[in-house]
């Protein structure tokens, strides 16, 4: 049982959104493998370092799911929320949306924007989840990143900067320069447990990346004075003026910074991940989630994200689980829950009770005594809930507006 106090700053509720094939699955199994989680997991487990959801993905081959799974990376808790890539669950991309704080969109760097990524890129907007870019496959033949950032100005009308440039590109990928930190990673192995070499910006790659920094901080200065100030003087910009620039324009959807790498060569994840704490937000930084009438149950109404609040969440999917029944997914707005606690469904009108709370991770579950606002749990024992309702206080309801979608129970087994 864990129920040590969170520091919600260094939580990260993210998704990784993507058209079909451009390489989200193996994406997200590096990025559990380089958190650590699935790694260890996976050796208890005899080799299995993938998520039950991702074995479903392979033998369907299209994206299905909405679980979530929790893992770390440097200190911060990241809890990945799948979102589904195929066009026939947009309804299923949307609910997932809606919970998710933050996203790493991927894109195939051979092909850009592809048809439906312009279909999630507008959910994305529509549910305001500020994004980076991941242009994956750089080892591609045909991966070109200025077509890319071309295709996502044309196409999804995006603020789109590089925060990265390649190190050669198709077979002669071979790293990543920092335009930030102006410092090169180097991949001298395809090894998975490679870590990247960092180091100092090769010759040939200077005025490339002095260029592009440039570009990046011109872009960045629209939004913050600081750096407007210093281009406006022409002097020198800090690494960590462009970091705190670039968090904020981040998080308030003025600008999409784009990473590179190859996760089918095991480049470039390990950077993505240090995006993913730096650069997208923590659910303290998300403003407060509005609720609606429901005429004759509840008035409309605010919640801040804070665990002294009064108790709401989303039911975001259920699953049926071999062990508990149907599990709950459920990302908390504000408050704090305890197993045991009777909560309102407000949409449903009834009564319900907790008699479990869970984090899901890769390979195992951890059982809670309370979670808080900020948190995405799955929990036990709700009769009457489907996706989309609102459990909150009974003493002090709300009603976040109901999904209205139809509720396929997936089995975990
Ligand atoms: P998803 O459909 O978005 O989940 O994509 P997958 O992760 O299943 O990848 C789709 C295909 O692209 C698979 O055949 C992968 O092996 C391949 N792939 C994924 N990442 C890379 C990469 O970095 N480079 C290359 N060349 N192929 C990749």
């Amino acid at each position: 049982m864990s129920s040590a106090p969170q520091d919600l700053s260094k939580y990260r509720n993210i998704g990784i959104m993507a058209h079909i094939d451009a390489g989200k699955t193996t994406t997200s199994e590096r990025i559990l493998y380089y958190t650590g989680r699935s790694h260890k997991l996976g050796e208890v487990h005899e080799g299995t370092a993938t998520m039950d959801w991702m074995v479903q993905e392979q033998e369907r081959g299209i994206t299905i799911t909405s679980a979530a799974t929790t893992t770390f990376w440097k200190d911060y808790r990241i809890n990945l929320i799948d979102t589904p890539g195929h066009v026939d669950f947009t309804v299923e991309v949307e609910r997932s949306l809606r919970v998710l704080d933050g996203a790493i969109a991927v894109f195939d760097a051979a092909n850009g924007v592809e048809p439906q990524s312009e279909t999630v890129w507008r959910q994305a907007d529509r549910y305001h989840v500020p994004r980076i870019a991941f242009l994956n496959k750089m080892d591609k033949v045909g991966a070109d990143p200025e077509m890319c950032i071309n295709s996502m100005r044309e196409k999804l009308n995006a603020n789109v900067a590089f925060a990265q440039i390649p190190m050669g590109v198709e077979s002669a990928f071979t790293g990543v320069i920092d335009l930030i930190e102006m410092q090169a990673y180097v991949w001298l192995t395809e090894d998975k447990d490679a870590a990247p070499k960092v180091t100092e910006i090769p010759k040939q790659y200077l005025d490339d990346a002095h260029i592009y920094r440039q570009e990046l901080i011109e872009n960045l200065a629209d939004f913050d004075d600081t750096l407007a100030e210093a281009v406006l003087s022409d002097s020198k910009v800090t690494a960590d003026q462009i970091k705190n620039a670039l968090r904020k324009s981040v998080i308030e959807i003025k600008i999409i910074p784009i990473f590179l790498g190859s996760s089918f060569r095991n480049k470039g994840i390990q950077p993505l991940l240090d995006a993913v704490i730096h650069f997208l937000p923590s659910p303290l930084d998300i403003p407060p989630v509005e609720g609606t009438e429901v005429e004759g149950i509840v008035a409309a109404g605010k919640r801040s994200p804070t665990p002294e609040e009064s108790f709401s969440g989303i039911v975001f999917k259920i699953m049926s689980d071999p062990f508990v029944g149907a599990l709950f997914f459920m990302r908390i707005y504000s408050g704090t829950i305890k197993t045991g606690d009777a909560v309102l469904n407000t949409l449903k009108n009834k009564k319900e009770r907790i008699t479990k709370i869970l984090r899901m991770h890769a390979n195992d579950r951890e059982e809670l005594q309370f979670a808080s606002a900020g948190e995405i749990v799955a929990v036990v024992g709700l009769k009457f809930a489907t996706t989309g309702d609102t459990l909150c206080d009974i003493k002090d309801p709300i009603a976040y507006e109901s999904m209205k979608f139809p509720d396929p129970v997936i089995s975990l087994a």
